[in-house]
């Protein structure tokens, strides 16, 4: 009866997964602002921090050192080497607490670490795969975003093709060529999923 309460009260998660550049920070950011009682899965990182980005709003910024910990410790419920050398993980406790807590949570990963979430969580998690228009907007986007060295940008870019391929494993595929329409089938989405 406890553990039945204690599901009920559980919150849901949403997964949001698209190639680097296709604007899902930004539509993350509006969703976040526009729905009630759902927050923002804080990741550790190794990669370096972005100008405008905090440490422990945007990600945990962590050392090398400090992300291996964690591994060691079991601390992740997911992580993934998305590009060589740079290391991404979900922490299990925060997901914990904030479940518990019967919040809903907005998850940003890469595709990998999006099947990992629907593989533990199964229909409490719902995954969203946000496409770019073309493969030359999202070079165009990435560039004008100046975040990346041109190595980065390349790099960011090759794993494009490979996320794509994800895309039919996802529970919707939404577009962002306008950005306020792609905000709104996200919304409608998110909201028929929620509540
Ligand atoms: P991601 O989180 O997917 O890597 P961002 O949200 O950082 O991508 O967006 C990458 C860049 O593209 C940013 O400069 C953002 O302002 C811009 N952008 C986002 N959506 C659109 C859109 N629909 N049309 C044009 N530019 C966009
Ligand atoms: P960025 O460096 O652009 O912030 O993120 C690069 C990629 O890593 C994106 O696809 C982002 O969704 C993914 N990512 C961010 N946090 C996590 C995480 O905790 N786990 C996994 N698997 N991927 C993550």
């Amino acid at each position: 009866m406890a553990a039945a309460a204690a599901a009920k009260a559980a919150g849901k998660l949403i997964v949001f997964a698209a190639p680097s550049g296709t604007g899902k920070s930004t539509i993350a950011k509006r969703l976040l602002a526009a729905t009630s009682n759902l927050v923002f899965s804080v990741s550790a990182t190794t990669r370096p921090k972005r100008t405008g980005e905090t440490d422990g709003v945007d990600y945990f910024f962590l050392s090398e050192d400090e992300f291996r910990e964690h591994v060691a410790n079991g601390d992740f419920l997911e992580h993934e080497e998305v590009y060589a050398g740079r290391f991404y993980g979900t922490l299990k406790e925060k997901i914990d607490a904030a479940l518990q807590a019967g919040k809903n949570l907005l998850l940003d990963l890469d595709v990998k670490g999006a099947m990992s979430i629907k593989q533990h969580y199964g229909e409490r998690a719902y995954l969203i795969f946000i496409k770019p228009p073309s493969l030359e907007a999202l070079r165009e986007r990435l560039s004008a975003r100046r975040s990346e060295t041109e190595e980065m940008l390349t790099k960011r870019l090759e794993r494009a093709k490979f996320e794509m391929s994800f895309a039919e494993k996802f529970d919707c595929t939404i577009t962002n060529d306008d950005l306020e329409k792609a905000v709104e089938d996200v919304r409608e989405k998110v909201n028929s999923f929620i509540y």
